[in-house]
């Protein structure tokens, strides 16, 4: 299967909407139409909010910094009206029990587990930190459930050049992926990675169908 990959990024790369929809704590209030749903899971602060926002290119859609509340139920954006990013609780900030699957929030395996228009998990990791359990214990969920996802280290712009390559490596190997998951460096602040993670979601959400 062949994409045109430039013609996708001109049609989605250009944010023409991006709304919130809901802050859901039950599934009842999941959206209904079976668009394709972009996931965005991480450590509290990772930088998810700042990833959503820099990704629709716009700066408050989701909330930086945002209140606990809101940060604890999983949160629904429309994006061009053809497309969701969906922002799960954020882990590792209260001791959440965790769920048997080893995923973090029972919201999160419900709809990790009920979901069926899952596209692409986007999984953020901070650069600075070695990945925590929660992070491993996640990935290998990923990996067991077949989710496809790609790893967006956040924040690379808070470090210097030869500090990120040093730490890219050391994150990747310590993390038990294939050598076929894409590995992202982004930054929120100076847009670095926008694009590839544009190309993964676009290829997930739409190319597979072409
Ligand atoms: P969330 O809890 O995962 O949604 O994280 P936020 O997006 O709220 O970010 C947590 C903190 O990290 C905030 O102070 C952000 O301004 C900061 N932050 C997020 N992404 C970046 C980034 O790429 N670079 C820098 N320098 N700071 C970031």
């Amino acid at each position: 299967m062949q994409i045109a990959r430039k013609d996708l990024k001109e049609l989605v790369l250009i944010i023409k909407s991006a709304n919130f929809i809901i802050s859901a704590v039950s599934p009842k209030q999941w959206p209904e139409d079976g668009l394709p749903e972009i996931v965005f899971s991480g450590k509290s602060n990772v930088g998810k909010s700042s990833l959503i926002n820099a990704l629709a290119n716009r700066k408050k859609l989701a909330y930086a910094g945002s209140t606990p509340g809101k940060t604890r139920m999983i949160n629904f954006y429309d994006i061009n009206g053809n497309l969701r990013f969906v922002d799960l609780p954020g882990y590792g900030y209260t001791k959440a029990s965790k769920t048997e699957a080893g995923v973090y929030s029972k919201l999160a395996q419900e709809y990790f587990e009920k979901r069926e228009n899952i596209r692409l998990v986007v999984q953020l990791i901070d650069i600075r930190h070695d990945p925590s359990k929660d992070d491993l214990q996640m990935i290998d969920f990923l990996i067991s459930h077949e989710f496809p996802f790609v790893l967006a280290i956040t924040k690379s712009d808070k470090l210097s050049r030869s500090q990120v390559h040093q730490r890219a490596s050391k994150l990747a190997n310590s993390m038990d992926i294939s050598p076929d998951t894409p590995f992202v460096l982004t930054s929120s602040i100076n847009k670095l990675g926008m694009e590839d993670i544009w190309d993964a979601i676009e290829f997930y959400a739409f190319g597979q169908d072409e």
